[in-house]
């Protein structure tokens, strides 16, 4: 029986395979310098370039290199959230593979613990090679959020973050199936702080997260921590339905002054907010229930297909 090892590093990836030879490269020396006693928790989020077989040679050289294999691409939430389950380090240290997260910082979040934090955050200051677009976007999804959510979601915040084994503990014992890592740690409390750091470019590849799992990335982010849409649908609906009150008691007054054939453009107009307001609230509803409906089936959130050096530990899948 191999002793606790104080640090764990847990890296989700979907198809980086030109990304984690430099990765563990850049890695182990930054945390060897922590500690001698750690592990590299890789969790391949069903990669289809070979990534995994990259893992496996690395876990032939190094027996502190561990690996898990999911049946399919299940995102990288759930990627996360299987590493976190599957480590045992005192410390775990979440980031990202394709080094946009400098390995650098590392010795910075461990201080930050040592100091007595239980969750140690990062903030991007700014980030190389990212277009425009992204950044406009992840900008104003972040005050959306915010308006909407209770709990407050600082912008620019990545799955870069350091936990202590009680705040691991306490996380994956969260069940939820749409999972927003960065909203889930700020409820659930405990010393938190955060350190800023600058982005790199991605070492090679592409993003993987395409606009459409970008969209999904964000609804759940609001629909997992806010019944405020909901509400405003409710709004939205009194205010059309007060004007259309209003609209009624004028329709009545031309009607007792025999002044009822022009009206087109007003008809028109009217089933055309109250059409597009009902369905906006159907679908505001919808994605509650989807969502009512994804917990309710109890499936396990992923399945493992292989694993290199994890089988002797504990298993929570
Ligand atoms: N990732 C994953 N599953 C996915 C998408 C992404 O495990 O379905 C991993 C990816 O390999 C990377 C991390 O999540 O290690 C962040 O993704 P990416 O760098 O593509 O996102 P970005 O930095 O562009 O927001
Ligand atoms: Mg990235």
């Amino acid at each position: 029986m191999q002793p606790i090892p104080n640090i764990s590093i847990v890296l989700p990836l979907f198809n980086e395979v030109e990304n984690l030879q430099a990765l563990y490269d850049a890695l182990v020396p930054v945390v060897e310098s922590l500690h001698s006693n750690y592990e590299i928790i890789f969790v391949d989020d069903g990669s289809r370039d070979g990534s995994f077989d990259v893992v496996k040679q690395l876990h032939q050289q190094n027996n502190k290199v561990r690996g898990l294999s999911f049946s399919r691409n299940y995102g990288h939430q759930t990627a996360l959230m299987a590493g976190l389950q599957h480590s045992i380090g005192e410390v775990v240290i979440t980031m990202d593979a394709d080094l946009q997260h400098p390995p650098a910082l590392l010795p910075v979040l461990y201080d930050e613990w040592k100091k007595g934090f239980d969750i140690v955050n990062t903030r991007r200051l700014e980030v190389e090679g990212v277009s425009w677009f992204k950044k406009w976007t992840s900008k104003k999804y972040y005050q959306l959020l915010n308006f909407l959510s209770d709990i407050p979601i600082e912008p620019a915040s990545a799955d870069f973050r350091l936990m202590s084994r009680k705040a691991v503990n306490a996380f994956i014992e969260l069940p939820e199936r749409d999972r927003f890592t960065r909203g889930l740690v700020r409820w659930m409390g405990f010393q938190q702080t955060f350190v800023d750091y600058k982005a790199h470019a991605r070492f090679a590849g592409q993003s993987k997260y395409s606009l459409l799992k970008m969209l999904r990335f964000g609804l759940d982010g609001i629909v997992s921590f806010s019944s405020r849409p909901l509400r405003l649908s409710f709004y939205v609906g009194l205010i059309v339905f007060l004007l259309g009150c209003i609209y009624t008691i004028f329709a009545i007054i031309q009607f007792f002054k025999g002044d009822t054939v022009q009206g087109w453009a007003s008809i028109l107009v009217s089933v055309l907010i109250i059409g597009g307001v009902t369905l906006l609230s159907l679908g505001i509803i919808g994605e509650y229930i989807a969502r009512i409906f994804h917990e309710v089936k109890q499936r396990p959130l992923y399945f493992i297909k292989e694993e290199v050096g994890v089988s002797n530990q504990k298993d929570q899948s």
